[in-house]
Order: structure tokens, then sequence, then C-alpha cells
């Protein structure tokens, strides 16, 4: 597993990382987010013993990274994947690092397979794609089999074929009983791999939940849509709702969610089925009664305002 303890960094005049404590366990992807600036990649690399702190700790398997007796096989990471060098091969940026972990030719191959690059290995990585060096980032992370996986927006440049095999890759590894750490900016994404989230803003925790959890406490809105949208509304509002009217399509002002047809109505503070029976009761046609949750998106803008 990992633990970040107290952690403080700074450089300079900025604050990166303040204070900072969180577990991040095995058998379950854990999604980091935070806006830009966050700290979560200062948070990765000092985890990963690439940065110092400059207070607190970050351990793997209760050990900084620098202790680890096998690292290779403890963690795998993966943080900026234009960083390799572009003269060589795959096989031989592999072949390179498993050289150096002392991990055997097989493995190189077994792995390229894993990530899909096989029919690429032998080709030089300065003309592959940015999904390709995301793969081949992957697949550098995963030689040693590790327990621990730390990945920073491995998303970035996937397809969306690519963006499945990776899903299900990191659920796969974390079923196994594997340590998943990931970082991403896609929302829609991370709602569909992570079960567990640690959210932080300007360097300090703001949330470490489940997924399950933070969506149900953001509460969702029932979408109706009524040809009697003004007296539903009198009716809805009379018993306690809050109705906002959804903007019509092509309308200017932005709104979080697609835009909405005219006519329909987001209410908050009803279930579908009080919605429907003052519907009846006041003599209002129905036309769609819909209850949407609210999207990880919605409830991480909420948090970090
Ligand atoms: P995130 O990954 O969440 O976008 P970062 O950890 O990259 O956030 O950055 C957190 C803050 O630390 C930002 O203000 C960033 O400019 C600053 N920062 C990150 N790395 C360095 C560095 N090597 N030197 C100076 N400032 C840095």
């Amino acid at each position: 597993m990992i633990e970040v303890i107290d952690l403080t960094k700074v450089y300079g005049s900025t604050r990166a990382v303040s204070g900072l404590t969180f577990d991040v366990k095995p058998g379950q992807v854990t999604g980091f987010l935070g806006h830009n600036g966050a700290g979560k990649s200062t948070t990765m690399r000092v985890i990963l013993g690439l940065h110092k702190p400059t207070s607190g700790r970050a351990l793997i398997n209760g050990v900084r990274k620098r202790d680890l007796r096998d690292p290779m096989r403890e963690v795998g990471a993966m943080l900026d994947a234009t960083e390799v060098q572009g003269g060589r091969s795959a096989f031989d940026h592999l072949q390179a690092l498993a050289h150096a972990g002392g991990i055997a030719r097989r493995r190189v191959v077994e792995v390229l397979e894993e990530v899909g690059l096989a029919g690429a290995a032998r080709k030089r990585i300065a003309g592959f794609s940015h999904g390709m060096r995301q793969r081949l980032g992957i697949a550098a992370a995963l030689l040693g089999e590790p327990g621990v996986l730390i990945l920073d927006e491995p998303v970035n440049g996937l397809d969306p074929d690519g963006i499945r095999w990776l899903r299900t890759l990191l659920r796969s590894l974390a079923a196994e009983g594997r340590t998943v750490l990931l970082s991403s900016h896609l929302m829609t994404e991370m709602s569909l791999t992570a079960d567990r989230l640690i959210i932080i803003g300007r360097g300090q925790l703001i949330e470490d939940t489940t997924m399950a959890e933070l969506l149900s406490r953001f509460q969702g809105d029932v979408s109706v849509r009524s040809p009697h949208a003004t007296r539903l509304t009198g009716a809805l509002e009379a018993a306690g709702a809050t109705v906002r009217r959804a903007q019509a399509p092509g309308a200017s002002t932005p709104s979080t969610s697609v835009s909405r047809a005219e006519g329909e109505l987001l209410v908050t503070g009803l279930s579908a089925a009080a919605i429907g029976d003052l519907a009846l009761v006041n003599g209002c046609a129905i036309h769609e009664l819909t209850p949407r949750q609210a999207s990880l998106e919605e409830a991480f803008m909420e948090i970090t305002q």
C-alpha cells in the first residue's frame, strides 16, 4: 500500500503540498483528483522518491521508495510518457529497464503483448504517437509485475479503444490485489474506473472517500417534461420543491449538462413518484419523468469551488 503522512513540499515560494495525509489501499483503483496545480504530480513524485519532501513522509509498503529491496517488482509508475528517449526501439527501451531491474527478457515480450505494442516493438519510439507512448509508459510500469502502480494521467492521448483497454486492465490489476493510484482530469473515465477517490485542492486534502459515497451525497434531480410546465411548476413549488427550467437548445447561458428541450423542468426536493402524483392531482400531463444522479464532474466542481 501507499501511505502519505503529513506531507509538505515547498518549491521556493510555492507551497505545492501542505500537510497531506492519506492511504492508498490494495485491491482497489484509487483516483487522485484535483485541479491543475493542486499538487497531484508533486505528491506522486515524492511517493516515488523523485522529489524530497520538505516535511512529512510518503511510504510504499511501509518504507521510503529508496529503501525498497526490489523496487521494480514492488512499484511501477508512469509520470510523463513524453520523457522517453526517442532513438531506441520500444523493445530496446524496455529491455534496458528490465536489465537494470533484473527482470527476464521474456517479460519484455510479454508486456509488449499486454499493452498492444507487439507489432511496433522494433520501431523507433521517435515515430510513436502520443497514445503509443502512453502504452509504452504503461508497459514500463508493468514490467516488474509490481504490487503498487502509480500512473499520472495515463488516459491522455489514448483513443476510445485504448481508454477502454486501460480501464479493464487497471480494474483487473486491482482485482488481483494490487494497489492502483491514478490521476486523471477526465471525470467520466474516472467515475468508471475508480473505487475510491482522493481529492486535493491547493496541496491539501479535500475528500478521501468512495466513489459511491461521494455521488450519493450530491443530490441528483428529476428531469420532468410536461406540456403544462407552468402550472406544474406552481404545484411543485407549493409542495416545497425547487424547480429550474432547463436551458432550451441553442440558448446562450452555459449549462453543466447537455442542452435540453424547452418545457423541461429540473426538480430537486421531491421524488419522481411524488412529482408524478402531484401532476395527476393537478391535471398536468407528463411526457417524461427521469431521476438523474449527480455526475462526478458536478460533485467535483462543487467540492473544489
Ligand atoms: P498538479 O499535478 O495537481 O497539476 P503539481 O504538483 O504539478 O500539480 O503542481 C503543484 C504546484 O507546484 C504548482 O503551483 C506548480 O507550479 C508547482 N510546482 C510543481 N513542480 C514544481 C517544480 N519542480 N518547481 C517549482 N514549482 C513546482
